[in-house]
């Protein structure tokens, strides 16, 4: 049986985090396995108080599992926060936007932003979409490794993400985006076998609801969620969102590899609170979850073959939720355009299209008089935002002044201090299993 904690915790009271993480961790029994090098994977995909204020892993509740893991492992190393955010936005600027870096007033931490990190190739032996995958070294080179994700929707991966889904944040950005289509949860299960946590720590404290991943609001959950096993600990997050975790493709297909039960029978549930209390907390709470086409906007969203919740169809969703989230004024009188995303069987007789994605085309009539494109398997939210403003005119929240500068100017010297990092480090193959 594997064990999942669920703890009440109502806002972010310091002591009374560090009370439930202390006891959480002698209930999981990992006390006497945290030591030496200790790193921490944190969700920071995107970081910012006024347009992305609630979707990532709260620095207050990284205080308080910093203190208790400190208190445990006795020893001068520093531990490793390691990340690697996304949509362009170097992890830098994520760490700063976070407030992260205060955390080093009162920790001996440091703050690891995958990028600018040494990287190493892996090679995987179950993998089916990656064969090998780079990572950053504290992600490899640890002795215990912490998930502190933030529990939340994600349209990309069929309405959820917790603890398996933060993976993605391990790769390095060239291979982030390979196969991120219809094969996005083979992919994410691939990553298990490097990204396999020894404790899970989620802040379900706020959680983010309803719309793009990353701008999306919160709503108090009130809990902390406890776990060792990746899979029972986001089976159990999935009840509580109302999904069966059988519904859930990367979970099952977690599963299927044998990386941990699905059902509750096989799961050692305990705390303080009961999931039947959490379930009727959220009953009502969309997810957001739901195919591009339906939504009930000005742009007309043709959407043809493969269906890619992955891939253009969700990133095209999310994309037009950021929007919702943060500017529903636009989102209500987006000009009228024509989305095409995947092959399309039809015709297509209108005054504007934009066709979304590299395999984009429509079988039939094409007869309009403004055609765009905009070109990526799939494109990424960065793509799709700067595309969009050029060739649409449409503003997302995201492109701002202080994103571009982030984006644009601290992008290129992130990666320049990662480049420089790696100059004659000869990639080491190894098998970590
Ligand atoms: S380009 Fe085609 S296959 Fe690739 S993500 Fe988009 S719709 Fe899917």
């Amino acid at each position: 049986m594997e064990k999942v904690i669920i703890r009440r915790c109502e806002n972010y009271d310091l002591e009374r985090m560090r009370e439930i993480i202390r006891t959480g961790i002698e209930g999981l029994g990992v006390t006497p396995k945290i030591w030496g090098r200790v790193t921490i994977k944190p969700n920071v995909v995107l970081a910012h108080p006024e347009i992305a204020p609630s979707g990532f892993t709260r620095p207050e509740f990284l205080d308080a599992l910093l203190y208790e893991i400190e208190g445990i492992k006795k020893n001068e190393l520093p531990i490793i926060l390691s990340e690697n955010s996304g949509v362009g936005i170097p992890t830098a600027r994520m760490f700063k936007r976070a407030a992260y870096k205060k955390l080093r007033e009162n920790h001996h931490l440091k703050l690891s932003p995958q990028e600018e990190d040494r990287r190493i190739k892996l090679t995987l032996k179950k993998g089916k979409i990656h064969k090998t995958i780079t990572v950053a070294r504290p992600v490899v080179d640890r002795d215990f490794l912490i998930y502190a994700p933030k529990l939340k929707s994600n349209v990309l991966v069929g309405g959820m993400t917790a603890a398996i889904k933060l993976n993605i944040g391990i790769m390095y950005s060239k291979e982030r985006m390979y196969h991120h289509h219809y094969d996005l949860d083979q992919k994410i299960a691939d990553l298990l076998e490097v990204g396999y946590p020894d404790l899970i720590l989620t802040d379900a404290v706020e959680i983010a609801l309803g719309g793009n991943q990353m701008t999306q609001h919160g709503h108090p959950l009130g809990v902390i969620i406890m776990a060792t096993n990746p899979v029972a600990h986001d089976a159990v997050c999935a009840h509580i969102f109302g999904f069966k975790p059988e519904t859930l493709e990367y979970l099952i297909e977690s599963h299927r590899r044998g990386y941990g039960p699905l059902s509750l029978a096989e799961i050692d549930l305990s705390g303080d609170v009961s999931l039947e209390e959490l379930q009727k907390r959220t009953q009502g709470w969309e997810n957001g979850f739901q195919p591009v086409h339906e939504l009930d906007i000005n742009f007309d969203i043709r959407s043809g073959e493969p269906y890619c919740t992955g891939g253009c169809h969700g990133i095209m969703l999310d994309w037009l939720y950021m929007i919702r989230d943060r500017n529903p004024e636009l989102y209500r009188n987006l000009p009228r355009w024509t989305v095409v995303i995947g092959e399309y069987q039809g015709d297509v007789e209108v005054e504007r299209v934009m066709l979304v994605g590299s395999c984009t085309r429509v079988i039939g009539k094409l007869k309009t008089k403004k055609l765009r494109k905009i070109k990526g398997c799939p494109p990424r939210h960065k793509d799709l935002i700067l595309q969009f403003f050029l060739k649409a005119g449409i503003r997302a929240p995201l492109f701002r002044f202080d994103m571009i500068m982030d984006s644009y100017f601290w992008g290129p010297i992130s990666w320049l201090k990662g480049a420089i990092k790696n100059i004659g480090s000869s990639w080491i193959s190894v098998s970590k299993q």
